[in-house]
């Protein structure tokens, strides 16, 4: 008999991979995903009302008793490309590599985010099957273009606006159950999202008034755009601790040893010195304390011999909850302090509002953890380093949040984006536990 795990593997073989160049997706992946998902989950298709929305995304509703404050279930269907010559298995075979509790699905998509979507659609998929009808609305929102930070969940917001719908409690993707994330703790956590950073890039440019490479000016182009990104180098966004990181270090503190736990329990005092030594940690800690700003592209001249009539440079910032996007942007301007280089910002999104971390919505999450996975796990809000697809959802939901039920390793959480990515199966299997729990505890 066919298994969830093979079914999770039928899926994972599918490469429905997303490109920045939308020439080299190949849309007949997600189409023939989405044949797969109807042939693998009758009952879903049979219970629940899908729409297939902007091209490939997908949007299911199972009604409820009430249409009031519905669950919505996140994940998306694309992955991110692969460099198949890093991968020690096939990144499209879904191999299951090791006996026992070690036995894990290699595959991209393992994690981000097959994980989550299959492990939906196997807890609604048994709960359809049993009879079980949800207390509220439920729908599984399904993007296919995340990781190209597309339009396909913002797509299926507009139409839920549009009907007049506030979901009650917006799951998706972003922390998991780790271990060791906050130095000294020993107990699992499970990192929930609340808020997450905004994004935007601010575009510099410096021209040239003429001149040539044999005879250049005193500060070309070139010098006058490497000046200000030196500039911007030297001096960092400030630190401080935000309210979502405050939430963890407070959430945190009980189970932390001792200095920690008085220094996380008093940030009014100790926030300043907690600050600078996160900045000092590491990249990750840094990049919970302050915005941080990085240049990505460059380009000057188009030949090695000729001067560069414009240099430009493109600044990737990630914006801490409590500024924005114009609030960066006048920074950047007044750390250049260089009328000459052009500041343009074409595209950008604010920090996303921050979701309670108690109440009941809060409490449905933590119920699920402790009755699925571990009741020893502590549900702890934090702060989502990234953009992901529930941004959108902030604008219809004061409830939103980022996890995804599965205990991860380090080396496990490093695999996303990357080469090896790989699931555990039991860690895999206890995840359709978590979402059965949410929805019956809806
Ligand atoms: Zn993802």
């Amino acid at each position: 008999m066919e298994t969830a795990l093979d079914r999770f593997r039928e899926l994972l073989r599918i490469p429905t991979v997303s490109f920045a160049n939308p020439a080299l997706i190949d849309v007949a992946r997600f189409d023939e995903f989405h044949s797969a998902l109807a042939r693998l989950y009758p009952a879903v298709h049979d219970a629940l009302d899908k729409e297939v929305v902007a091209g490939h995304a997908l949007l299911y509703r199972w009604a409820g008793a009430s249409a009031e404050a519905p669950l919505v279930l996140m994940a998306h269907q694309d992955v991110v490309p692969v460099v198949p010559e890093e991968w020690q298995h096939d990144p499209f075979g879904a191999d299951v590599v090791g006996s026992g509790p070690d036995a894990a699905v290699h595959a991209r998509g393992a994690i981000d985010d097959k994980g989550a979507l299959v492990a939906i659609l196997e807890a609604v998929e048994t709960l359809v099957a049993e009879g079980f009808v949800p207390q509220r609305d439920v729908y599984l929102a399904f993007g296919h273009n995340e990781e190209t930070a597309g339009d396909g969940a913002g797509a299926i917001v507009g139409l839920l606006r549009d009907r007049g719908i506030r979901p009650g409690l917006v799951v998706d993707e972003g922390g998991a159950v780790v271990e060791g994330a906050i130095p000294g703790v020993r107990r699992p956590t499970a990192m929930i999202g609340v808020a997450e950073r905004g994004v935007m890039t601010a575009w510099l440019t410096a021209r040239e008034t003429g001149g040539h490479a044999s005879t250049p000016p005193s500060l070309p182009a070139t010098a006058r755009l490497a000046r200000a990104l030196t500039r911007l180098q030297r001096r960092p966004f400030p630190r401080r601790i935000s309210p979502p990181v405050r939430a963890m270090l407070t959430t945190i503190a009980p189970y932390a040893p001792q200095p920690l736990r008085a220094i996380f329990r008093n940030l009014a005092v100790t926030g300043p010195l907690v600050a600078a030594v996160f900045a000092r940690l590491g990249a990750e800690t840094n990049a919970l304390v302050r915005t941080t700003a990085v240049a990505t592209e460059l380009h000057g001249a188009t030949g090695e011999n000729v001067l560069a009539t414009t240099a430009r440079a493109a600044v990737n910032i990630r914006l801490l909850t409590g500024d924005t996007v114009a609030s960066a942007t006048a920074r950047v301007r007044a750390v250049i302090a260089d009328g000459e280089v052009e500041i343009t910002v074409p595209h950008g999104s604010d920090p996303s509002p921050v979701s309670p971390w108690r109440g009941e919505p809060w409490r449905r999450i933590a119920g699920a953890i402790a009755s699925a996975l571990d009741e020893d796990i502590v549900a702890t809000p934090y702060l989502q380093l990234g953009a992901s697809d529930s941004r959108w959802f902030t604008a219809i939901s004061d409830h939103v949040y980022r996890f995804a039920p599965f205990h991860l390793t380090r080396g496990e959480r490093e695999a996303l984006h990357a080469h090896d990515e790989r699931i555990r199966v039991d860690v895999w299997l206890r995840g359709i536990g978590f979402y059965r729990d949410l929805i019956s505890a809806s």
